[in-house]
C-alpha cells in the first residue's frame, strides 16, 4: 500500500466544493452560484462591513463625532451575527 495526496482532494471536491479569493477556505459552490467568491467567514464581514456603510449614508444626522463611529460599528456587529 502507497499513501497519495490526491487522497486529501477527492476529484468530486472541485465540483461542487470552491474555494474562498480571501482566506483560500473551502466552501459549497451553491454559495458561488449566488454570486459570492468567498467563505462564509469572509462574507460574514463582508456583509458586516456592508451594514456599517449603509448605517452611514442613511443617518448622517447623527454623524457629529467618534463616538457615533463607534456606535454604529457595534450596531452593525451585532445585526450581522
Ligand atoms: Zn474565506
Amino acid at each position: 500500500m502507497h499513501k497519495s495526496v490526491d487522497n486529501y482532494s477527492p476529484p468530486w471536491y472541485h465540483i461542487i466544493m470552491s474555494k474562498c479569493v480571501k482566506c483560500s477556505d473551502i466552501f459549497n459552490k451553491k454559495r458561488l452560484e449566488l454570486g459570492y467568491n468567498t467563505c462564509l467567514g469572509c462574507g460574514d464581514l463582508n456583509a458586516a462591513a456592508e451594514i456599517v456603510r449603509k448605517s452611514h449614508s442613511v443617518a448622517p444626522a447623527f454623524n457629529k463625532g467618534p463616538y457615533t463611529y463607534v456606535y454604529s460599528k457595534n450596531q452593525a456587529k451585532s445585526i450581522g451575527r
